[in-house]
């Protein structure tokens, strides 16, 4: 075929699978286990399924911090991915450096003013433009339990601190760990924050987290959520705890090895992945003391600017699909999310999902839908890594409740 043949060739293979180009698009993300990548493939598959070639990049390691770093020295080095998770405040500090694509076009077309809540819109835009897209919401501040567990040790759900201790002793003289824990920075972080809100409440931890007001992250109140914090590492089990991940720490709840577990709702993906039944399997109950408020966290693509039509018509399709309701659907039921555009139909979600979704609208009604700082929603990447190592400094050593909240708070306080 000569040159001229070639490009005839490529038109109608193009205008077959409805694309005016087919580019190739690499894809920096995390979703490396069971459920994620059950969910990224449906990602795949749409994009493909258009004529486009997938490059994935994958970097292992929950809640993206491994992922963080190495796109940082691709970018560094000039090359970065066509598109990559990046969440929350970070998507404005990409826009800073002039990197990422105006996405307008697409958004303006598909009506994302419209069909996204104005809240999570904001996160997608830099100076008013939008350089990122949603996927999804997911809700920090649930807490998977072992029915079975429970029943066994002749506990009760607890729905306050208090009931917690007594559940988890109950459960430890049964032989069980009582709490299923995963021992990394991030996890630490994640468990903590959600300590914090159900130990002061939503005005306590919008005050400290994305305010950080030092007079409240150093308080008596902060001192509280430390106290209890440490009162659930005695309920891990302990040294064999360090450096698990997070989906074997959900394993444990499904084998019948450990009563509960502290984590979004993707920890839903791996349940799922293994065959269990929600409500008979295992229950997803708020954390002690955070009903009513709702912990979010976004996963979002950040698109960088790239040369070439054949690219930038995949980053297009890439963006338009992601918020098309069938795209909603299909990968939030997988990943355990809910959808994150208005109206998605709901008929395919499970009843953890479906709560989820209804207490996404009722906290924002009430002022308590609040960004996760362990998951890049609340501050900026250097406040939320302060965050993460005073949280874990306290977890891996003896100190006292005052001290932790004294250090949270000179950490923090360095970074702003
Ligand atoms: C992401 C989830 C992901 C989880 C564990 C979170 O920060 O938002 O999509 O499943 O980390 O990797």
């Amino acid at each position: 075929m000569n040159l001229s043949g070639i490009k005839k060739f490529a038109l109608a293979a193009s205008l077959m699978t409805g694309t005016a180009f087919a580019g190739e698009i690499e894809v920096l993300h995390w979703w490396t286990s069971g459920g994620e990548a059950k969910a990224l493939k449906v990602l795949k598959d749409g994009l493909q399924n258009k004529g486009h070639t997938w490059k994935d990049f994958a970097v292992a390691g929950g809640s993206g911090s491994n992922a963080m770093t190495v796109l940082k020295s691709r970018a560094v080095a000039g090359n970065p991915p066509t598109a990559a998770q990046v969440k929350g405040p970070s998507i404005q500090e990409w826009g800073e450096m002039g990197v990422l694509r105006n996405m307008n076009h697409v958004a303006e077309k598909n009506k994302w003013d419209r069909i996204l809540p104005k809240k999570f819109a904001q996160h997608m835009k830099y100076e008013g433009n939008y350089v990122a897209v949603p996927v999804n919401v997911h809700k920090i501040n649930w807490m998977w339990v072992n029915p079975e567990i429970f029943k066994k040790a002749g506990a009760k759900i607890p729905t306050t601190w208090e009931e917690f201790e007594v559940a988890a002793k109950k459960i430890k003289a049964a032989g069980f760990t009582p709490v299923a824990y995963g021992g990394q920075p991030w996890q630490d972080a994640t468990v903590f924050e959600t300590i914090a809100l159900g130990v002061g409440g939503a005005k306590f931890y919008h005050k400290a987290f994305v305010k950080n007001d030092i007079a409240t992250l150093k308080g008596k109140t902060m001192q509280k959520a430390f106290k209890v914090y440490r009162m659930l590492q005695k309920y891990t089990d302990g040294k064999k705890s360090s450096g698990r991940d997070w989906n074997l720490a959900t394993a444990m709840v499904y084998k019948g090895q450990a009563a509960m577990q502290i984590m979004g709702d993707w920890a839903k993906g791996e349940f799922s992945v293994a065959n269990k039944n929600a409500g008979i399997d295992y229950l997803a109950v708020d954390v002690p003391g955070t009903s009513g408020s709702y912990l979010y966290n976004i996963d979002s693509f950040i698109l960088f600017d790239t040369k070439g039509s054949a690219k930038k018509a995949a980053q297009d399709d890439f963006a338009a699909d992601i918020l098309k309701n069938k795209f909603q659907v299909t990968f939030n039921v997988y990943k355990g999310s809910a959808p994150v555009r208005k109206g998605a139909p709901r008929k395919q979600f499970d009843n953890i999902a479906l709560q989820s979704m209804d207490q996404i609208n009722a906290s924002a009604y009430s002022g308590t839908l609040l960004p996760s700082i362990a998951h890049g929603m609340a501050v900026s990447a250097s406040v939320q890594g302060a965050y993460y190592d005073a949280v874990t400094k306290f977890y891996n050593s003896d100190m006292s409740p005052k001290e932790g909240a004294e250090l949270l708070a000179k950490m923090i306080d360095a970074e702003l």
